[in-house]
């Protein structure tokens, strides 16, 4: 998709489309479930507008619409659909694209909600799911030679960053006649752009970056109106509609992203780099370090750095990883990321605690994974807050 807006995208997070004319620099937040018509023609017109009229709160808001817009003008996007929580966003994209009878494509380290919703699918409505290696994309054409509907991926991924090159997915996708879809909540919408990369689809949970204060909860789908037209069916449908409030909130949390973006990914390149020095650390995840096999990638399809998101290997296995996290007194040890507040967690007790160590290691996810979201607080009280933390696990074996 071409990119005709000429401005950054820092510029278009703050002013969103370009307007003329007075009125409110900030969005009024309108609580009305319904609105009235003087005549049957304007209440048609309306209704007929659909996502972008203001009828029913359920089919499109005026709150919501300003959100909307901000978002696409943010990604050079046609249009965007806000969602009560990136599952309701993700859930709707399958339920509109996938029916009974066809195939999709994911990863084996796509979010643990998709994986649910994908393998529900297949039960419920009769599509069946084909997941793929991310770590080895050369696989991947035998998959798509079988014309699946859908090319579901993430790039860099949950908890061990693997990078998926997205330019060479959507070759591969449209090939074989696929859609692609991205989700991209771990980069952040400033941090990568799938749909210029040949994306159909980009998908977010707003619950992590994109609101970044980790105080609400939504999801946003990103495309072509024709893409997004049964998308939209689907939210109208199931109700995955969040409040004006919410909608309002997001909005107001878009104009400090790029901000939030720079610190939180300068802020986790710094932390990996002295981790991976660290002789108390086995290993480091993050795209940022040469030696990570997605470096190259990241480096062409990334912006503002490597991303937020790092994990690292404590010497010590999993009572290792717990010390740590328990040691930890400024990051705070809760399951998220994308926040302002620096978050850590333990794979083995959140995403993948429903696997055997065998499957884990399998997975390239060794027990003793901490994994960290960077928020926006002072480096050094970070690196003396891990420093600390990795002290206490020598001091806690050499006691026995
Ligand atoms: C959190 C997350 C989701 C789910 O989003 P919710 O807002 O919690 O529903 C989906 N994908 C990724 C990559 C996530 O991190």
């Amino acid at each position: 998709m071409a990119d005709r807006d000429s401005r950054g995208p820092s510029t278009r997070v703050v002013h969103g489309q370009p307007r003329h004319g007075g009125g409110p620099v900030g969005t009024p937040i309108l609580h009305s479930t319904t609105f009235e018509f003087a005549s049957v023609a304007d209440l048609i017109a309306a209704r007929d507008q659909k996502a972008a009229g203001a009828f029913y709160q359920r089919l499109g808001h005026p709150t919501l619409n300003a959100c909307e817009e901000r978002l696409a003008a943010l990604e050079s996007a046609e249009q965007a659909l806000l969602f009560s929580s990136g599952m309701a966003a993700i859930s709707s994209v399958m339920l509109a694209h996938v029916k009974a009878g066809d195939r999709v494509v994911a990863m084996q380290q796509c979010y643990g909600g998709t994986l649910d919703v994908l393998h529900w699918g297949s039960e419920r409505f009769g599509w069946s799911v084909e997941l793929l290696d991310a770590r080895n994309p050369r696989g991947w054409e035998a998959a798509l030679a079988k014309r699946p509907k859908l090319l579901h991926v993430e790039s860099p991924t949950n908890p061990t960053l693997c990078v998926v090159d997205i330019a060479e997915a959507a070759k591969l996708a449209h090939r074989h006649g696929a859609l692609l879809s991205v989700d991209n909540t771990v980069a952040s919408p400033l941090g990568q752009s799938p749909l210029q990369l040949g994306a159909d689809l980009v998908l977010y949970s707003a619950t992590k970056s994109i609101g970044g204060h980790s105080d609400l909860l939504a999801g946003v789908a990103l495309g072509a109106s024709q893409v997004l037209e049964p998308v939209w069916h689907v939210r109208h449908v199931f109700g995955g509609v969040p409040d004006p409030s919410v909608a309002w909130l997001v909005e107001r949390s878009l104009m400090t992203l790029a901000l939030r973006v720079e610190r939180m990914n300068a802020n986790a390149a710094e932390l990996a780099r002295r981790l991976a020095q660290d002789p108390r650390v086995a290993r480091v995840f993050h795209p940022s370090l040469e030696s990570h096999p997605g470096h190259e990638i990241a480096r062409r399809q990334m912006r503002l750095g490597f991303g937020s998101l790092l994990a690292f290997e404590v010497r010590g296995g999993a009572f290792g990883a717990e010390t740590v996290s328990e040691a930890l007194a400024v990051a705070k040890n809760a399951p998220s990321l994308g926040s302002v507040h620096t978050l850590v967690s333990l794979p083995i007790h959140t995403s993948h605690r429903k696997m055997t160590s065998e499957q884990r290691a399998e997975a390239g996810i060794p027990d003793g994974l901490v994994r960290v979201s960077a928020g926006i607080e002072d480096l050094e009280d970070l690196w003396k807050d891990f420093d600390r933390a990795l002290a206490m696990v020598g001091m806690v074996t050499a006691r026995g």
